[in-house]
């Protein structure tokens, strides 16, 4: 690699992905353990298709079975993680759900599902791993997965939004007091992306045109479009980027 590329370079780094089975999660796992990392993949589900991606490549990946709608499941996580490879140095709060409906609809069940993984999980399990990365003084990245309705409101998502709108403030709130320990907290807003996430969006022909027509890079991201800013915001070259969320959005937010 040449020189001035090693600072990009995630050897000997190890990271926890949330959601690592499919989408994002698994496009951010295999990029990482391509840049050098263990990558351990924290999901409800067999992550065996990240796992075999990561094992075509010659890296290290281990999978970690939890629920994380709920946050009693945190003390295990951290074990289990500090178990697989030692001292983990890198935290991506991916998985995520939403639910669309209409605002006077959303009953309290879909409201607490949506914001206990997609904003309670994010912050305790942060706090979590801040804790150890403070008291041991070699600091740490955390990168947050945010969305384009962390600036907008979007259409049938009241829940979502409000999610990910917490998620750019948390990342701003957690970076004014953990910089000082060298964590750098930041968060990666994906545009539209095609996964999971947006089956129900691009199989509705009309508001699939809608949203297509209005990205200026005119088609659907993909997972492997957000890997260069995760990669880089778990690196080195972010080692004085705090507290911003960076757009990865075919030119989105720029219309
Ligand atoms: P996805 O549905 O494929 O991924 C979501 C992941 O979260 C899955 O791996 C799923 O297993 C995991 N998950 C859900 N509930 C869980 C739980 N209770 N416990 C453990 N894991 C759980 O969709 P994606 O697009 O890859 O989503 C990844 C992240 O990106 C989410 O936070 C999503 O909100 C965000 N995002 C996606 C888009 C997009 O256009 N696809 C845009 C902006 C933000």
């Amino acid at each position: 690699m040449p020189q001035n590329l090693n600072m990009f370079s995630l050897e000997g780094k190890t990271a926890l992905v949330t959601g690592a089975n499919t989408g994002l999660g698994q496009g951010i796992c295999a990029a990482y353990a391509g840049a050098g990392a263990n990558v351990i993949g924290v999901a409800r589900r067999s992550c065996q298709e990240t796992a075999d991606k990561i094992t075509a490549i010659g890296g290290n990946f281990t999978e970690l079975i939890a629920d994380l709608s709920d946050i009693n499941v945190i003390p295990h996580i951290v074990e289990e993680a500090g178990k697989a490879y030692g001292r983990v140095d890198i935290l991506v709060n991916n998985a995520g759900i939403i639910k669309r409906c209409d605002a006077v609809d959303v009953t309290m069940e879909d409201w607490d599902a949506v914001i206990n993984l997609n904003e309670k999980m994010v912050f305790f399990l942060s706090q979590a791993f801040a804790k150890g990365w403070a008291a041991d003084n070699k600091g740490g990245k955390i990168i947050n997965i945010a969305s384009m309705l962390s600036y907008q409101g979007g259409i049938r998502v009241p829940s979502y939004t409000a999610s990910k709108s917490a998620v750019m403030g948390l990342t701003r709130a957690l970076a004014n007091e953990w910089a000082r320990y060298n964590i750098n907290v930041n968060a990666i807003a994906p545009g539209y992306m095609a996964t999971n996430n947006t089956q129900n969006l691009r199989s509705d022909e009309q508001r699939s045109d809608e949203i297509l027509s209005r990205i200026p890079a005119g088609r659907w991201g993909t997972p492997e479009d957000i890997t260069g800013a995760a990669i880089f915001l778990a690196s080195d070259a972010a080692a004085y980027v705090h507290g911003f969320t960076l757009a990865v959005d075919g030119g989105w937010l720029a219309r």
